[in-house]
């Protein structure tokens, strides 16, 4: 079939996801407010297993990375210690005739308010000299909004990490190399927010920050792996170089697993004038979006530069002591830091797919399918009576979705014909449906106890006792 056209996917997709309850737009019924996006029934199901997947693969799978749920609001030394009071700016410039504000580094592709169909590029209108908009969120604590009750919501979450490093280290007793991980908020007050939820507002990210030892104290180890090791198996003597590779290629096969193509995903190092001045390397990973290539997430080499900051500014130290080498030190880090809704977004548009599908009658009719990876598909399984008038019918397919809801998110449709309901449920990405007919029931006495199952990519069917329905569904979706 043709591709769609990109904005014409873009629309499509958008109207979908609010057509089925995976993204609204913020405050809808006030007229929305910019850059803020809420999930439905659906969207929230999906972000949460995607949040899951990451939580999973990130500590619970791993013996050397703990988890960490710190506050939004912190006490804004932090920020003034990582630079981000001063330095965390977009350029802005005003346009002089529609009194817009643009991202000086972003006009291309930015239409114009005044004329949405006209690009701001393609205007004449004078504009000022682009000139440094903090993009943190200011709010006051307490009941005095004076300059010193001044606290700003989280512009990333990994901060929070470095401010309990010495807490998380001491109680969890690991040993450097060792990693914390974090999910949660961030808001970023983006002066253009847009292509859908890909510059949001507000967002949740999911960061690593894994601590490492220098290489002066890697390397001095004797028998230390050199630079060109393989980053199969980490090795606690690794220096910068190694792990910041071996997290590039964690990350990635991670995005595949989820269901993300790999001629989907492209690397991008930074150069050196994009590079953050204390960021000895940063990979970005990207996903081709209809909307162009852009980053899913970034994983840096960021060397001591937070916790030595935090140290100075807040006079606690940040030393390590390192039993094996006796060395005292600060941790140097590898942060991948990932945004969740870009994450989401990506998913949605790469399981977005039009296919001709025969309907009742035979006749091929064009259906948008969603193929999502069923391990993050929102509803694994939908369960169906044939009929909705017949209460044995009834009665049974109840009797199965009881069965199958508390292992896997299930979903019961009685109403419509079943063509209708398979439309419904491959619109939203369900990989298998379950259908309870006669036969169930003993109309054929061989197939007493038996369903249809289906299969969403493939449409094939085939006849299973529900005995063995959720070992196999269990098996299909790829859970234990
Ligand atoms: P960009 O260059 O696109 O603004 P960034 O390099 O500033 O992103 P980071 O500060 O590295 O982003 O944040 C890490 C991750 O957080 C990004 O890779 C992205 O997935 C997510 N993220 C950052 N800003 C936003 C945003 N405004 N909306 C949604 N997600 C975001």
């Amino acid at each position: 079939m043709a591709e769609p056209k990109v904005n014409e996917l873009m629309e499509k997709i958008v109207s979908l996801s609010k057509r089925r309850g995976l993204i609204f737009q913020s405050s809808e019924i006030y007229g929305g407010i910019n850059g803020f996006w809420d999930y439905g029934p659906l969207g929230a199901e999906l972000k949460r297993n995607v949040k899951e997947l990451w939580w999973q693969s990130m500590t619970r799978d791993r013996e050397d990375v703990v988890g960490l749920d710190a506050t939004i609001i912190t006490h804004p030394k932090v920020w003034e210690a990582s630079g981000h009071t001063s330095t965390f700016s977009d350029p802005m410039v005003d346009c002089k005739d529609c009194r817009g504000r643009f991202r000086a580094d972003q006009l291309e592709g930015t239409p114009c308010p005044k004329k949405p169909s006209k690009m701001v590029t393609e205007c004449s209108a004078e504009k000022t000299a682009p000139r440094a908009f903090n993009l943190m969120f200011k709010t006051y604590v307490g009941p005095v909004e004076t300059e010193d009750n001044v606290a700003y919501l989280r512009p990333e979450t990994a901060q929070a990490i470095f401010v309990q490093f010495k807490n998380v280290s001491e109680v969890s007793r690991q040993k450097i190399p060792f990693g914390i991980c974090q999910i949660g908020k961030a808001f970023r007050n983006e002066i253009n927010p847009r292509n859908y939820t890909f510059r949001s507002r507000e967002f949740e990210q999911m960061e690593l920050e894994f601590f490492i030892k220098p290489d002066e104290v890697a390397h001095a180890k004797e028998g230390a792996p050199g630079e060109d090791v393989s980053t199969d198996s980490p090795e606690p003597n690794w220096g910068w170089k190694q792990w910041h590779q071996y997290w590039v290629e964690q990350r990635l096969s991670w995005y595949k697993s989820i269901g993300l193509p790999a001629d989907a995903l492209e690397l991008h190092w930074q150069s050196d004038d994009e590079l953050a001045h204390y960021a000895r390397a940063t990979v970005d990973i990207m996903y081709k979006f209809p909307f162009g290539v852009q980053e899913l997430e970034g994983v840096a080499a960021r060397s001591n530069y937070d916790l030595t900051q935090h140290q100075e500014h807040s006079g606690k130290s940040m030393e390590y002591f390192d039993e094996e080498s006796k060395a005292r030190y600060i941790p140097h880090v590898i942060e991948p830091s990932a945004g969740v809704d870009r994450m989401v977004l990506a998913l949605i548009c790469n399981a977005y797919h039009e296919a001709m599908i025969p309907n009742a009658k035979g006749v091929p009719e064009k259906r948008v399918v969603m193929r999502f990876d069923p391990k993050v598909a929102p509803i694994k399984v939908g369960v169906f009576p044939l009929l909705k008038n017949k209460p044995e019918l009834v009665d049974k397919a109840k009797c199965v979705y009881d069965m199958l809801k508390v292992h896997v998110a299930s979903f019961y449709d009685e109403t419509g014909a079943i063509g209708k309901r398979y439309a419904r449920q491959d619109e939203i990405g369900t990989p298998y449906c379950v259908t309870i007919d006669f036969d169930t029931l003993g109309e054929k006495a061989e197939l007493l106890d038996t369903v249809t199952l289906r299969e969403r990519d493939s449409t094939e069917q085939s006849r299973v006792p529900i005995k063995e329905l959720l070992s196999i569904l269990k098996a299909g979706l790829g859970l234990p």
